[in-house]
């Protein structure tokens, strides 16, 4: 940590300085610069916060040396880290597409949905059970009885699923039959339930919240990985702007950035930050082209008959042009697509334990 003086500091306010590092019992350099004095403190750890230390008299800012997200910092290696949610893979050079309705309404309008987007080429079936909605008039999803849907259908197609959390109690409840969890923007920094989500050990989708900066969200990220669980996904899906031609402003230049700070996969949601069906594939090519390890996109053949994000619904046939699109533009990227799941669709198994 360094702290400067103003230019203006005196002889009083360097020795109030050095007094209170001496009462701290830190070690430190004085430094005399050419206009002004600097202390930079010796050692990793500093007794005090950055914002303690400008409280002093005569202190222009403190300046600190740490990292402030250590453990997302230290998953950053050359072309990235790879999550694998079943046969789905995501980063690392393999990019994954994730497809399904925002929320499952009806368990026969599911099955026929995770089969169109298996036979796209999507890589996981996604579809909301506990879903979070600003308002409380509209549909909060199926629970329980949805989310028995959603895992007798993955297993019926033979396909991992994406679920949201919205609640720690339901990591007890349902958690061991998740094969990714999802966290909503809006649970974003709601820390009980990622520290309790973490504990499943399974892959985590962490989306940002619409008003948070990438640094606030890495460090929400820093809860997971602190608890011990290294599949974090992190998912982009628009931030609140003055604009209004869209639902959220799709943040791509985020996509590099975190790419140079931090080796999780980069997942991109072109649905929630368009807000309409017509501006989905574009967005969805650009993520790609930006260089996101995967997209996940809401899909309904029948978006006129659904309770929830109907505008944003792509068509089917959209998503296998996406997806074809995906795979010429990541292979001459030098990456790859991710594993599909069997081709051979399993007979249902009854034995969910729900
Ligand atoms: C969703 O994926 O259905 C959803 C509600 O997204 P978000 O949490 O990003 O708003
Ligand atoms: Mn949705």
């Amino acid at each position: 940590m360094i702290i400067l003086l103003h230019l203006d500091a005196g002889p009083v306010e360097r020795d109030g300085v050095r007094a209170a590092l001496e009462k701290l019992g830190v070690g430190f350099e004085e430094v005399g610069l050419v206009d002004r004095t600097a202390f930079a403190l010796r050692g990793e750890e500093s007794p005090l916060p950055a914002d303690s230390f400008s409280r002093l008299a005569g202190v222009e800012r403190v300046i600190s040396l740490q990292p402030k997200t250590p453990l997302a910092s230290s998953t950053w290696r050359e072309g990235g880290r790879q999550v694998a949610v079943g046969t789905a893979r995501f980063g690392g050079g393999v990019f994954g597409i994730i497809a399904g309705p925002c929320t499952i309404e009806d368990p026969a309008m599911l099955r026929r949905i995770a089969r169109t987007v298996k036979s796209a080429g999507a890589h996981a079936l996604r579809g909301g059970a506990f879903k979070v909605r600003t308002s409380p008039h509209a549909f909060q999803g199926g629970g329980v009885d949805a989310f028995r849907a959603l895992v007798e259908t993955a297993r019926e197609v033979d396909m991992p699923f994406f679920t949201e959390l919205t609640d720690p109690r339901q990591v007890e409840q349902v958690g061991e039959l998740i094969d990714g969890v999802q966290i909503g923007a809006r649970h974003m920094q709601n820390f009980p339930l990622l520290l309790e989500a973490a504990r499943l050990g399974k892959p985590i989708l962490l989306k940002r919240h619409f008003g948070a900066t990438a640094e606030e969200w890495l460090l929400s990220a820093e809860y997971i990985l602190g608890a011990g669980n290294d599949q974090v996904m992190l998912c982009e899906r628009g931030v609140r702007t003055a604009e209004k031609h869209v639902r959220f402003m799709l943040d791509l230049a985020v996509v590099p950035w975190l790419k140079s700070r931090t080796g999780l996969p980069v997942v991109v949601d072109p649905s929630h930050a368009a807000g309409h069906h017509a501006l989905v594939p574009a967005l969805g090519r650009a993520a790609i082209a930006a260089g996101a390890d995967g997209l996940i996109v809401e899909v309904h053949p029948e978006p006129e008959a659904t309770q929830c994000d109907a505008a944003q619904a792509l068509p089917p046939q959209k998503l296998a042009d996406l997806v074809s699109f995906a795979r010429l533009v990541v292979e001459a990227d030098g990456r790859r697509m991710s594993d599909l799941p069997e081709r051979d669709i399993k007979p249902l198994d009854t034995a969910v334990g729900l």
